[in-house]
């Protein structure tokens, strides 16, 4: 705990709250609030559990947006891997998406009824259980975002150098920065600042951010997930945005380089490609996915098991998409609490362990 410790103190949060509080208040006298978007869902989480919220001035307004991975993974994606499962292929998937829910149904039903739907906890065990079981198609659920694509698609190296013929990935990647161009291009989202995520920026750098800051004036923070992280990027976020100004800082420069993980995206890029991807609530965002290569196109499920992936269907009352795009909190859902909890999740927001709707509902402070 004592590597912990430094990052949780009281005292150093109380320091941290009142220098921002001259800014504040200077944003308070010109009647401005600053919308700040913490966009990673483990931030979100992080703000939840150490009631960070609770120490923000009133002209900070801090909403979550689209970085929980398993929140904006498509209805139809979830019907396709159902689909697999019913056909009797080895669907295996990291835990959070066992209780998503697809059109009608979610995968957790189906491995009920009999289908083999193993969890895993990494990708490399979807390779041993291919490895052990050469009767069966396995076919690994590969979403995420920068953070998780490259541990996922290096079994691809390892099924190609192990000769496995019999496992396949279902694509469904996200990139985060193109789903904030999009969020910053809608002109019903306001978003005045990011609090960059910690993982993905520890991949992508944090000098993917640097178009936000020079073309678009909004300030970018990359922050860790301790509080005292979150509430220093906040700090340097509201102070930047009471003088007028917008700099791309990095507060979590322990892990992140301003370049990045070269070793992961040199692999992502020779074996991924940028697609169009949908994103659950939200839609199709041109650019904002990476699907496999042709050379590798042996692996991708979709093509060997000629699956069509539509849209899906979604419960109409749920606003997922909404809490996704900071347009509304998790309480605003009219289904948030009563019908929608986490033991009866209408929406993925509320399943996953990095939901803001999970978030909320666990943390009772969390607005
Ligand atoms: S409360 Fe449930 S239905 Fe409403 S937005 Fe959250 S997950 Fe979706």
């Amino acid at each position: 705990m004592k590597y912990i410790d430094g990052f949780r103190d009281r005292e150093t949060a109380l320091f941290l709250r009142n220098r921002m509080t001259g800014a504040a208040e200077r944003l308070a006298a010109d009647g401005r609030t600053a919308r700040v978007m913490e966009v990673c869902g483990s931030h979100t989480m992080a703000i939840a559990r150490y009631g960070v919220r609770d120490l923000l001035p009133p002209a900070v307004d801090l909403i979550s947006g689209p970085g929980c991975p398993v929140c904006v993974t498509d209805t139809g994606y979830i019907d396709a891997a159902i689909e697999l499962a019913r056909r009797g292929v080895v669907v295996a998937t990291f835990g959070d998406l066992m209780r998503v829910p697809g059109s009608r149904e979610t995968l957790a039903r189906v491995r009920a009824e009999g289908a083999h739907v193993p969890v895993c906890y990494s990708p490399a065990a979807a390779l041993e259980i291919a490895k052990r079981e050469p009767e069966n198609e396995v076919v690994f659920l590969a979403i995420g975002f920068e953070t998780t694509v490259a541990p996922v698609i290096s079994i691809v190296d390892a099924a190609r150098r192990d000769g496995v013929r019999n496992i396949s990935l279902l694509t469904a990647f996200k990139l985060v920065p193109p789903a904030l161009r999009a969020l910053l291009d809608d002109p019903a989202i306001r978003v005045d600042a990011f609090l960059c995520p910690a993982h993905v920026s520890a991949i992508i750098g944090a000098d993917a951010y640097r178009p936000f800051v020079e073309d678009d004036r909004v300030p970018c923070v990359v922050a860790g997930f301790e509080p005292l992280d979150i509430l220093l990027g906040i700090a340097e976020i509201v102070e930047q945005f009471a003088a007028g100004e917008a700099r791309l800082v990095n507060q979590y420069s322990r892990v992140v380089k301003p370049e990045g993980n070269r070793k992961a995206l040199n692999l992502m890029k020779r074996l991924l490609e940028p697609v169009d991807a949908a994103w659950r609530g939200i839609g199709v965002i041109p650019g904002s996915g990476l699907g496999l290569r042709a050379e590798v196109a042996e692996f991708d499920a979709a093509k060997r098991f000629g699956l069509v992936i539509d849209a899906g269907k979604t419960n109409p009352a749920c606003k997922c998409g909404d809490v996704l795009k900071g347009v509304i909190r998790p309480r605003e859902c009219p289904l948030f609490g009563g019908v929608c909890h986490p033991d009866n999740p209408i929406g993925p927001c509320m399943v996953s362990s990095e939901g803001s709707c999970a978030a909320a509902f666990k943390y009772s402070r969390c607005a």
